[in-house]
């Protein structure tokens, strides 16, 4: 006969969308039920993002927690061994050993709460969201309202002619746009020329 053993059983959310979609919030929502169950929660964010504050990750709307910068995935590894729930902000700006790490915290029996935006400015998949949304248990694909034209919003668009990949900013910088509204950088020069 199988033994079936049971164990504490750990998981990963996912949360992602485009900027302006509500991510951050959502993720707050969720680490703010795990405090109010008496969990013990722990939260990092990337060190590269200080746009409002490096000891607490804010959303757009101005909600806050407490978190801790973190430079590599590894640190979250190392700093949350006590928590139960562990809530990870910005993954984007993370490298791909995140997601070995989000596995791991997992495996251990926590639960994981990872929230990222899933397109960079090309429209193009983000990583290393896509690799987490693959192993994750359970996904949320939150939705921006397009500035343009009013329909839901599933890209971010930068409204100037940087180039790099990682330009952290706000609305500043960028806008949410649908399907329709969207176009990528690179097309947009093409017409431009013509
Ligand atoms: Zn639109």
């Amino acid at each position: 006969m199988m033994h079936v053993v049971r164990q504490h059983t750990g998981w990963i959310e996912v949360i992602c969308g485009s900027m302006f979609s509500g991510k951050t919030e959502e993720l707050i929502r969720r680490l703010r039920r795990a405090m109010i169950a008496r969990q013990k929660v722990a939260i990092f964010k990337p060190k590269i993002d200080t746009r409002y504050s490096t000891t607490e990750i804010v959303s757009h709307d101005k909600q806050k927690i407490k978190s801790k910068a973190v430079e590599k995935p590894e640190e979250i590894l190392h700093h949350a061994l006590e928590a139960q729930v562990v809530g990870i902000d910005e993954a984007q700006f993370f490298d791909n050993s995140l997601v070995d790490i989000c596995q791991k915290l997992a495996n251990m029996g926590k639960r994981v709460i990872v929230a990222g935006l899933d397109q960079d400015y090309l429209g193009k998949p983000f990583e290393p969201i896509p690799q987490l949304l693959a192993v994750a248990e359970y996904i949320t694909k939150t939705h921006a309202i397009c500035v343009v034209c009013g329909n839901p919003a599933n890209h971010t668009y930068r409204k100037t002619k940087q180039k790099d990949k990682v330009v952290v900013g706000a609305a500043d910088i960028y806008e949410a746009r649908c399907r329709n509204c969207f176009v990528p950088p690179e097309k947009e020069e093409e017409e431009e020329s013509q």
